[in-house]
């Protein structure tokens, strides 16, 4: 089953072919500046490369003990909108019982009204990107106030520079990507040469 995970290569390359992955000089909200940009619902958009990405996470997720056990009385959970198409996908490759998603919310994330404590099955927080891993651990915070046991995390890609375990457990993702940021225009390699902007919103 393990084969059955495509490679840290071929994921790249359905980013990149779908436009979720980008090469050039991109200027965050932040004021950072990095030669990469990932905007992944870009490879969510089609129903293929969306099956392929889902179906791969899911795979280490079944490959968990803790999880197949309990299959399918889980809740697969997305931090944000960016994960909620993850989240439907990993649903359905694990048949699993229920899914949730949290939204921000005059800037606080919080699940939609009337989700009570109980209601929630031992979750899975699946995301399309873990950037800084600040997501994770808000819903993480989320679920518990629901009552709800964490059992597992991951991501379609998760960046080198966020935690790799969530508690006890490894965050498992299709790829690991060293990111790399300059705090400013000042010390941006593409600012000295003069490489033409692009502002990203998020
Ligand atoms: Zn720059």
């Amino acid at each position: 089953m393990v084969d059955l995970i495509p490679s840290s290569d071929s994921v790249m390359q359905i980013l990149k072919r779908t436009g979720a992955f980008r090469v050039g000089h991109f200027v965050y909200p932040t004021g950072k500046h990095s030669p990469h940009y990932f905007q992944m619902p870009l490879a969510f958009r089609y129903y293929d490369t969306a099956k392929v990405l889902a179906v791969a996470l899911s795979r280490k997720f079944r490959l968990e003990r803790d999880v197949s056990s309990q299959l399918p009385k889980v809740s697969i959970i997305s931090p944000s909108s960016g994960g909620i198409p993850v989240a439907f996908g990993v649903r359905d490759a694990l048949s699993a019982e229920q899914i949730y998603w949290a939204e921000q919310e005059s800037g606080r994330r919080m699940f939609r009204q009337y989700v009570n404590q109980g209601d929630m099955n031992p979750c899975i927080i699946v995301d399309d990107i873990i950037r800084s891993g600040h997501a994770i651990e808000e819903t993480v915070a989320l679920v518990k106030e629901l009552g709800a046991e964490v059992i597992g995390c991951g991501a379609i890609v998760r960046f080198t520079s966020a935690p790799d375990h969530l508690g006890e457990f490894p965050i498992k993702s299709l790829v690991e990507f060293d990111a790399h940021f300059y705090a400013d225009g000042d010390s941006c390699v593409d600012c000295k040469e003069n490489a033409s902007v692009e502002h990203v919103r998020f």
